[in-house]
């Protein structure tokens, strides 16, 4: 792992200011993204660092002088939506040949792909992968005085950790704060090793400092994020594990609450949750994505864990903290899979009766050993899999939603709600949407509902202030 040097960081700085003073007054620029929590977190260095090169930031693509697209590589559909959405830019670009188009994130640190933005997106200027983010004010600099496109295309190898960038946090009273990057664990269908490199963890003294930051700034909810925030440390030495890392974070003056994703089932230990049942400031939630619930699937997936060891961890979790809301990931049609293993990751979902899944539909990935395997599932399995899990997992939420009807439930409110403006929606521990009637005023602030009806994906409650 390379930690990138205050030097080079510095150089970067320059590279901001020599940016700014050719572009002229007024620029606007367009971040768009694509992909988990830790690509948002990445927008908002890149905000961050357009910011400090003179840049207003704007959502409309139309108004921008420049256009940056975060690409996300994890599966087929999320890859198509970004060429779709880069493909669009064309005729923006046509009207307005000034117009910059940039695109990085984890599809173009891919070479095939990156190959294939070079031949047939012309248009697109400027393309660099995930290792190379903390350079993006050396690659527009090149692009702006060049004259020629910069198609940066390099491994992600080892990947490195770049401290000191600035940052534009797009959260309002919540903010993300990676402890690490990269993943080691080489699941048989997933690309993110490949295009994020390397585990590293943050050193803890960094870590520490910027979640004071946040905590100073106002922010109320800080979720911790990493591929996998259970081997956090591993390469530290000395420094302590993840579980050590929470604990040192809860101690920090404050009135805060802290979330993490993401853990895997294989290293999520009895001390993090010993840590999280002591210290009221961690949400009483945890993501503990399954993938599948049969032992055969699990081992072709190279996860590492068994249906009996998961059950074990979540009896655990639900012993020491009783009102924990668990969710997962579940991905149906990994190759190979039976009717009756498919059933068994039903019968998992019956019996933790998870507060929601993720789930997904298996898509292959070049490069990782799933693509090669024998019996891909086609797609209308596939898919009648994916509505039967959806059914069982709609009859569970429902009813575990039905059960907080009459109860008082802490929520973070978080703004407006999307489809009705007149309500504001909050977002409890487990992260269950919740509408209610309110002012702006209440925006941030974290407060109890009352429950008054529920639906499958979310809750209808109502708020009285406290005398
Ligand atoms: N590091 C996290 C997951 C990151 S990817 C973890 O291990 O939990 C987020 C989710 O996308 C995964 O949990 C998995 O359910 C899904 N996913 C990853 N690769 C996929 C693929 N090739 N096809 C379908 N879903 C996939
Ligand atoms: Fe992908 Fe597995 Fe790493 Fe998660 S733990 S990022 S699923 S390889």
């Amino acid at each position: 792992m390379k930690q990138i040097t205050n030097e080079e960081i510095n150089e970067q700085y320059e590279y901001m200011r020599r940016v700014r003073a050719i572009i002229g007054e007024g620029k606007k620029a367009c971040v768009r993204t694509f992909g988990c929590q830790q690509n948002e977190a990445d927008s908002e260095r890149l905000g961050g660092m357009l910011r400090e090169m003179g840049f207003e930031t704007v959502c409309d693509v139309k108004q921008a002088d420049l256009i940056l697209v975060n690409t996300c590589a994890v599966r087929e559909h999320a890859e198509l939506k970004a060429l779709s959405v880069t493909g669009q830019f064309k005729h923006l670009k046509e009207a307005k040949p000034s117009l910059l188009i940039g695109i990085c994130g984890c599809m173009v640190t891919q070479e095939h792909r990156a190959g294939t933005i070079k031949h047939s997106y012309p248009y697109v200027d400027f393309l660099f992968g995930t290792a190379m983010l903390y350079r993006f004010p050396e690659i527009l600099w090149d692009t702006l005085t060049e004259e020629k496109r910069q198609i940066l295309w390099e491994d992600t190898g080892e990947g490195n950790i770049a401290e000191g960038l600035p940052v534009k946090r797009e959260g309002g009273a919540k903010a993300w704060l990676s402890i690490m990057y990269g993943c080691n664990n080489f699941c048989t269908y997933c690309v993110v090793p490949y295009v994020r490199g390397r585990e590293r963890s943050r050193r803890k003294s960094d870590v520490l400092a910027e979640a004071r930051e946040l905590i100073a700034d106002g922010v109320q909810e800080i979720t911790l994020l990493g591929q996998n925030v259970n081997s956090y440390g591993n390469d530290l030495g000395t420094e302590g594990d993840f579980a050590d890392l929470l604990n040192d974070i809860c101690k920090l003056d404050g009135d805060f609450r802290i979330r993490f994703m993401t853990s895997h089932p294989k290293d999520a230990s009895h001390k993090l949750i010993d840590v999280m049942a002591a210290n009221e400031k961690v949400e009483r939630h945890f993501h503990l994505p399954l993938q599948s619930g049969d032992n055969r699937v699990l081992k072709a997936m190279n996860r590492r864990y068994t249906r009996e060891s998961y059950l074990d961890l979540v009896g655990y979790m639900r012993e020491k903290m009783p009102e924990i809301a668990i969710t997962t990931d579940i991905i149906v049609g990994f190759p190979g899979e039976t009717e009756d293993e498919f059933e068994n990751t039903l019968d998992m979902l019956r019996r933790v009766r998870f507060d929601n899944i993720y789930s997904f539909i298996y898509s292959k990935r070049r490069g990782t050993p799933a693509e090669k395997m024998p019996d891909q599932i086609s797609d209308a399995v596939k898919k009648e899999r994916f509505a039967r899990l959806l059914k069982v997992q709609d009859a569970i939420s429902k009813e575990k939603n039905a059960e907080l009807i009459g109860r008082r439930v802490p929520v973070l409110v978080e703004g407006r709600s999307k489809t009705d403006p007149t309500r504001l929606t909050g977002r409890t521990a487990g992260n269950r949407l919740v509408h209610f009637t309110g002012d702006d005023g209440l925006i941030g602030k974290r407060i109890e509902l009352l429950v008054e009806d529920a639906e499958i994906h979310s809750l209808f409650g109502s708020y009285s202030p406290k005398e």
